[in-house]
Protein backbone atom coordinates (compact mmCIF):
# COMPACT_ATOMS: atom_id res chain seq x y z
CA UNK A 1 0.00 0.00 0.00
CA UNK A 2 1.12 3.24 -0.85
CA UNK A 3 -1.43 5.12 -0.10
CA UNK A 4 -1.20 6.10 3.06
CA UNK A 5 -5.01 7.44 4.28
CA UNK A 6 -8.09 4.65 4.77
CA UNK A 7 -11.05 5.70 2.61
CA UNK A 8 -12.88 2.86 4.08
CA UNK A 9 -16.30 4.50 5.61
CA UNK A 10 -16.83 3.51 9.62
CA UNK A 11 -19.41 0.29 8.28
CA UNK A 12 -16.70 -1.38 6.65
CA UNK A 13 -14.34 -0.52 9.59
CA UNK A 14 -16.51 -1.87 12.07
CA UNK A 15 -17.29 -4.85 9.94
CA UNK A 16 -13.41 -5.56 9.47
CA UNK A 17 -13.06 -4.88 13.65
CA UNK A 18 -15.76 -7.02 14.59
CA UNK A 19 -14.58 -10.03 11.98
CA UNK A 20 -11.01 -10.01 14.04
CA UNK A 21 -12.90 -10.10 17.84
CA UNK A 22 -15.52 -12.88 16.29
CA UNK A 23 -12.60 -15.20 14.49
CA UNK A 24 -10.15 -14.29 17.92
CA UNK A 25 -13.24 -15.30 20.11
CA UNK A 26 -13.55 -18.93 18.12
CA UNK A 27 -9.70 -19.56 18.42
CA UNK A 28 -10.12 -18.74 22.31
CA UNK A 29 -13.47 -20.90 21.90
CA UNK A 30 -11.43 -23.90 20.33
CA UNK A 31 -7.97 -23.61 22.38
CA UNK A 32 -9.91 -24.03 25.68
CA UNK A 33 -12.08 -27.20 24.30
CA UNK A 34 -9.01 -28.36 23.34
CA UNK A 35 -7.51 -28.61 26.88
CA UNK A 36 -10.88 -29.36 28.32
CA UNK A 37 -10.89 -25.87 29.83
CA UNK A 38 -14.09 -23.48 30.16
CA UNK A 39 -14.55 -21.47 26.94
CA UNK A 40 -15.91 -18.70 29.54
CA UNK A 41 -12.67 -18.61 31.30
CA UNK A 42 -10.89 -16.48 29.23
CA UNK A 43 -11.25 -13.39 28.42
CA UNK A 44 -10.30 -11.30 25.56
CA UNK A 45 -8.35 -7.87 26.51
CA UNK A 46 -8.03 -5.68 23.24
CA UNK A 47 -5.14 -4.05 23.59
CA UNK A 48 -5.81 -0.37 21.95
CA UNK A 49 -2.55 1.71 22.37
CA UNK A 50 -1.11 3.46 19.76
CA UNK A 51 -4.30 2.88 17.72
CA UNK A 52 -6.31 5.43 15.46
CA UNK A 53 -9.63 6.12 17.44
CA UNK A 54 -11.73 5.21 14.87
CA UNK A 55 -10.51 1.74 15.31
CA UNK A 56 -10.94 1.71 19.02
CA UNK A 57 -14.76 3.39 18.53
CA UNK A 58 -15.23 0.16 15.98
CA UNK A 59 -14.69 -2.31 18.46
CA UNK A 60 -17.03 -0.45 20.87
CA UNK A 61 -19.63 -0.35 18.60
CA UNK A 62 -18.91 -4.05 17.76
CA UNK A 63 -19.98 -4.87 21.10
CA UNK A 64 -16.32 -5.13 22.84
CA UNK A 65 -15.39 -3.54 26.16
CA UNK A 66 -12.30 -5.01 27.72
CA UNK A 67 -9.25 -2.79 26.78
CA UNK A 68 -6.31 -2.77 27.90
CA UNK A 69 -3.40 0.49 27.64
CA UNK A 70 0.15 0.75 28.74
CA UNK A 71 0.65 4.03 28.72
CA UNK A 72 -1.02 6.56 31.27
CA UNK A 73 -1.18 9.38 29.40
CA UNK A 74 -2.27 7.91 26.62
CA UNK A 75 -5.11 6.48 28.02
CA UNK A 76 -6.38 9.62 29.90
CA UNK A 77 -6.53 11.15 26.61
CA UNK A 78 -8.89 8.87 24.97
CA UNK A 79 -10.52 6.81 27.93
CA UNK A 80 -12.35 9.28 29.98
CA UNK A 81 -15.07 10.74 26.86
CA UNK A 82 -15.49 7.27 26.04
CA UNK A 83 -16.27 5.86 29.22
CA UNK A 84 -19.07 8.88 29.61
CA UNK A 85 -20.61 7.05 26.33
CA UNK A 86 -19.88 2.97 27.82
CA UNK A 87 -20.05 2.84 31.57
CA UNK A 88 -19.55 -1.01 31.38
CA UNK A 89 -16.38 -0.30 30.34
CA UNK A 90 -12.87 -2.47 31.48
CA UNK A 91 -9.45 -1.05 31.55
CA UNK A 92 -6.17 -2.81 32.35
CA UNK A 93 -3.19 -1.17 32.40
CA UNK A 94 -0.40 -3.60 31.22
CA UNK A 95 2.74 -1.49 30.84
CA UNK A 96 4.69 -0.25 33.27
CA UNK A 97 3.63 2.20 36.07
CA UNK A 98 5.66 5.14 37.70
CA UNK A 99 4.43 6.04 40.99
CA UNK A 100 4.14 9.93 40.14
CA UNK A 101 1.58 8.72 37.53
CA UNK A 102 -0.41 6.54 40.16
CA UNK A 103 -3.00 8.62 41.10
CA UNK A 104 -4.22 9.08 37.66
CA UNK A 105 -3.85 5.45 36.61
CA UNK A 106 -6.07 4.18 40.29
CA UNK A 107 -8.80 7.12 38.44
CA UNK A 108 -8.49 5.56 35.35
CA UNK A 109 -7.69 1.97 35.08
CA UNK A 110 -9.82 -0.77 37.01
CA UNK A 111 -7.42 -3.37 36.89
CA UNK A 112 -3.52 -2.94 37.31
CA UNK A 113 -1.35 -5.32 35.88
CA UNK A 114 2.07 -3.87 36.44
CA UNK A 115 2.82 -4.32 40.25
CA UNK A 116 6.52 -4.91 40.46
CA UNK A 117 7.88 -3.19 43.52
CA UNK A 118 7.47 -2.60 46.73
CA UNK A 119 7.14 1.57 46.58
CA UNK A 120 4.73 0.84 43.66
CA UNK A 121 2.49 -1.56 45.60
CA UNK A 122 2.50 1.25 48.92
CA UNK A 123 1.53 3.92 46.66
CA UNK A 124 -1.45 2.05 44.79
CA UNK A 125 -2.43 1.39 48.57
CA UNK A 126 -2.50 5.07 49.73
CA UNK A 127 -4.02 6.13 46.48
CA UNK A 128 -6.80 3.94 46.73
CA UNK A 129 -7.88 4.22 49.95
CA UNK A 130 -7.55 8.63 49.16
CA UNK A 131 -9.66 8.36 46.06
CA UNK A 132 -11.88 5.45 47.95
CA UNK A 133 -11.25 3.35 45.22
CA UNK A 134 -10.48 -0.43 45.24
CA UNK A 135 -8.97 -1.50 41.62
CA UNK A 136 -7.68 -5.21 41.13
CA UNK A 137 -3.92 -5.68 41.66
CA UNK A 138 -1.56 -8.47 39.25
CA UNK A 139 2.21 -8.93 39.75
CA UNK A 140 3.80 -8.87 37.01
CA UNK A 141 6.99 -11.45 36.59
CA UNK A 142 9.73 -10.92 34.33
CA UNK A 143 9.87 -14.70 33.89
CA UNK A 144 12.87 -14.40 31.32
CA UNK A 145 14.95 -12.63 33.76
CA UNK A 146 15.79 -10.09 31.44
CA UNK A 147 17.45 -6.90 32.74
CA UNK A 148 16.01 -4.55 30.78
CA UNK A 149 12.40 -5.70 31.48
CA UNK A 150 9.87 -4.59 34.07
CA UNK A 151 8.41 -7.77 36.35
CA UNK A 152 9.75 -9.48 39.97
CA UNK A 153 12.22 -12.38 39.25
CA UNK A 154 10.53 -15.44 39.47
CA UNK A 155 12.79 -16.53 42.77
CA UNK A 156 11.15 -13.36 44.37
CA UNK A 157 7.24 -13.54 43.49
CA UNK A 158 6.42 -15.76 46.28
CA UNK A 159 8.09 -13.04 48.84
CA UNK A 160 6.71 -10.17 46.77
CA UNK A 161 3.37 -11.31 46.60
CA UNK A 162 3.27 -11.88 50.72
CA UNK A 163 4.49 -8.55 51.20
CA UNK A 164 1.90 -7.03 49.23
CA UNK A 165 -1.20 -9.11 50.86
CA UNK A 166 0.48 -8.71 54.42
CA UNK A 167 2.51 -5.85 54.80
CA UNK A 168 0.54 -3.37 51.99
CA UNK A 169 -3.03 -4.49 52.34
CA UNK A 170 -2.99 -4.72 48.66
CA UNK A 171 -5.61 -7.47 46.96
CA UNK A 172 -3.58 -9.61 44.38
CA UNK A 173 -5.71 -11.22 42.11
CA UNK A 174 -3.42 -12.27 39.41
CA UNK A 175 -0.07 -12.27 37.50
CA UNK A 176 1.35 -11.10 34.21
CA UNK A 177 4.47 -11.64 31.80
CA UNK A 178 5.70 -11.27 28.44
CA UNK A 179 7.88 -13.45 27.75
CA UNK A 180 11.14 -12.66 26.41
CA UNK A 181 10.54 -12.14 21.90
CA UNK A 182 13.48 -14.43 21.28
CA UNK A 183 12.42 -17.50 23.19
CA UNK A 184 9.47 -19.77 22.64
CA UNK A 185 6.29 -18.51 24.78
CA UNK A 186 5.33 -22.07 26.65
CA UNK A 187 7.85 -22.28 28.98
CA UNK A 188 7.02 -19.00 30.28
CA UNK A 189 3.37 -19.50 30.20
CA UNK A 190 3.95 -22.71 31.80
CA UNK A 191 5.96 -21.10 34.64
CA UNK A 192 3.85 -18.46 35.39
CA UNK A 193 1.18 -20.77 36.17
CA UNK A 194 3.24 -22.78 38.26
CA UNK A 195 3.70 -19.65 40.74
CA UNK A 196 0.63 -18.50 40.48
CA UNK A 197 -0.38 -22.04 41.86
CA UNK A 198 1.89 -20.95 44.51
CA UNK A 199 1.35 -18.16 45.44
CA UNK A 200 -2.33 -18.91 45.16
CA UNK A 201 -4.17 -16.18 42.65
CA UNK A 202 -6.07 -17.08 39.99
CA UNK A 203 -5.79 -14.88 37.32
CA UNK A 204 -3.18 -15.22 34.50
CA UNK A 205 -2.72 -12.43 32.27
CA UNK A 206 -0.53 -14.03 29.05
CA UNK A 207 -0.76 -14.77 25.36
CA UNK A 208 -0.46 -11.81 22.56
CA UNK A 209 -1.49 -11.93 19.14
CA UNK A 210 1.54 -14.44 17.90
CA UNK A 211 0.98 -16.79 21.14
CA UNK A 212 -2.40 -16.51 22.82
CA UNK A 213 -3.41 -20.06 21.73
CA UNK A 214 -0.34 -21.51 23.39
CA UNK A 215 -1.26 -19.08 26.47
CA UNK A 216 -4.78 -20.56 26.73
CA UNK A 217 -3.70 -24.07 26.70
CA UNK A 218 -1.12 -23.19 29.42
CA UNK A 219 -3.73 -21.56 31.65
CA UNK A 220 -4.43 -18.41 30.46
CA UNK A 221 -7.50 -16.16 31.90
CA UNK A 222 -6.70 -12.98 30.09
CA UNK A 223 -5.11 -12.75 27.11
CA UNK A 224 -4.08 -9.29 25.79
CA UNK A 225 -4.53 -8.61 22.25
CA UNK A 226 -3.64 -5.92 19.55
CA UNK A 227 -2.69 -6.43 16.38
CA UNK A 228 -4.51 -9.33 15.62
CA UNK A 229 -7.64 -6.84 16.74
CA UNK A 230 -6.61 -3.47 15.49
CA UNK A 231 -4.56 -4.09 12.72
CA UNK A 232 -0.46 -3.39 12.51
CA UNK A 233 0.15 -0.40 14.90
CA UNK A 234 1.90 2.66 13.10
CA UNK A 235 5.44 2.09 14.52
CA UNK A 236 6.73 5.60 14.32
CA UNK A 237 4.58 7.02 17.20
CA UNK A 238 5.48 3.54 19.31
C1 LIG B 1 1.25 -4.17 22.95
C2 LIG B 1 1.08 -5.17 24.01
C3 LIG B 1 0.29 -6.33 23.79
C4 LIG B 1 -0.37 -6.65 22.46
O1 LIG B 1 0.56 -7.05 21.54
P1 LIG B 1 0.09 -7.61 20.09
O2 LIG B 1 1.26 -8.40 19.63
O3 LIG B 1 -0.19 -6.43 19.24
O4 LIG B 1 -1.11 -8.45 20.31
C5 LIG B 1 0.15 -7.21 24.85
N1 LIG B 1 0.72 -6.98 26.06
C6 LIG B 1 1.46 -5.88 26.31
C7 LIG B 1 2.04 -5.70 27.66
C8 LIG B 1 1.67 -4.95 25.30
O5 LIG B 1 2.43 -3.86 25.56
Amino acid sequence: MTDMVDHRGPVSLEAEIAGNLGMIAEKIVGATISVGRDPNAVSLVAVSKVQPIERVAAALAAGHRLFGENRVQEAQAKWPTLRERYPDLTLHLIGPLQTNKVRDAVALFDVIETVDRPKLAKALREEMDRQGLNRTCFVQVNTGEEPQKAGVPPNEVDAFVAFCRDEVGLDVAGLMCIPPIDDGPALHFALLREIARRVDVEELSMGMSGDFVTAIELGATLVRIGTAVFGTRDRSSQ
